[in-house]
């Protein structure tokens, strides 16, 4: 792909636990070209977190390779490189009360980034100016400081920031899960409005499918670290293939899009199993439906389906695709 902007290969990363590895990324491989929206999703633990640090940095792959930008990084990435690396890629998080530092007003949280581009004083007040007004926020937000902002005020401070130096790349991690779903619904819109304004690229990170339908170019399917479906949005919502996605939209079999979906497994997370490196077979096996001794035996790898435009890691795929009938 020629347009590629970020490629992952076979990345990794895995934490000690006890005497086992912990692999909270196993083995993940994607591409994302430049301006895409990626939609990564899956239940808390599935390694969604650990994935977005990795590429931003803030965490040290096992093993595997990062591209961004055409450049292959290092495993570690030092502060400087860290800095450097601030205006093309970004990250908005959760918590825009825990990012923002509560000290600084907003117009001084806003001109950081651009500082550390060494853009001039006068460059940087204009700027600030301009993503006040386009994060629907306004000068008089400028003196003020995160405890006198909404969530959602906060919220609109974090996108502003994170776009702000024009990155090629912002990654979401849940930054729209702490809000109230009105409010949601709003940063979704906005995120969308200047994501298209600026043809950034974005990595989106929820454990809800339903804020996807009207945000994602592509769906990514993570499960205990690894991928399990990759497929045009409106694709993997309207006929997933892999037993795990038809589960996460089974509360809702024919989804509008942008409709409200509930997880089939939510409140079920506190009994999602530890992946760990010696695991054989299939992470899924255990909840799968259509499970066969094979199943457990080999881990599935990701197969180009023969229907669809979709990636799928499952042994049953061809049975699947060819109606499910034996
Ligand atoms: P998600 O964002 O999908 O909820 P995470 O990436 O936060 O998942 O976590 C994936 C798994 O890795 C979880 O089992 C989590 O407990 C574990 N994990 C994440 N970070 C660490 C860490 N620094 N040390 C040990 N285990 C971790
Ligand atoms: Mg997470």
């Amino acid at each position: 792909m020629s347009d590629s902007l970020l490629r992952l290969s076979s990345l990794s990363c895995h934490f000690s636990h006890g005497r086992e590895q912990l692999a909270a990324v196993d083995g993940v491989s994607l591409e994302l070209a430049a301006g895409e929206v990626l939609g990564l999703v899956g239940e808390s633990g599935s390694g969604k977190s650990t994935l977005g640090r990795l590429i931003a940095g803030l965490e040290t792959p096992s093993s595997g390779e990062i591209v961004f930008a055409g450049q292959r990084l290092p495993p570690r990435r030092s502060a400087r490189a860290l800095r450097a690396q601030a205006g093309q890629l970004q990250m908005i998080f959760q918590d825009s009360y825990a990012s923002l530092n509560p000290r600084m007003t907003i117009a001084a949280s806003l001109a950081e980034p651009l500082q550390a581009l060494g853009l001039s004083g006068a460059e940087v007040r204009a700027k600030v100016q301009t993503w006040l007004q386009r994060a629907g926020l306004g000068e008089a937000f400028a003196e003020r400081y995160p405890h006198q902002l909404s969530g959602g005020q906060r919220q609109r401070v974090g996108v502003a920031r994170a776009f702000i130096s024009e990155p090629k790349l912002v990654i979401c991690d849940e930054a729209v899960s702490a809000l109230d779903v009105s409010v949601q619904a709003q940063i979704i819109q906005l995120l969308r409005d200047i994501q298209r304004d600026s043809a950034t690229a974005m990595i989106f990170i929820t454990h809800d499918l339903a804020v996807l339908g009207s945000l994602a170019d592509r769906i990514a399917v993570m499960y205990l670290g690894e991928l399990l479906e990759l497929a045009p949005c409106r694709q993997l919502l309207e006929r997933p293939l892999h037993p795990y996605t038809r589960q996460l939209l089974a509360a809702h079999p024919e989804p509008e899009l942008g409709a409200p979906l509930a997880l089939a497994t939510r409140g079920q997370s506190s009994e999602l199993p530890l992946a760990l490196s010696s695991d054989v077979g299939c992470r899924f096996a255990g909840r799968c439906p259509y499970v066969q001794p094979a199943c457990r035996r080999q881990p599935p790898w990701l197969q180009a389906s023969q229907s669809a435009d979709a990636l799928v890691a499952c042994h049953r795929l061809a049975w699947i695709e060819g109606g499910a009938k034996d």
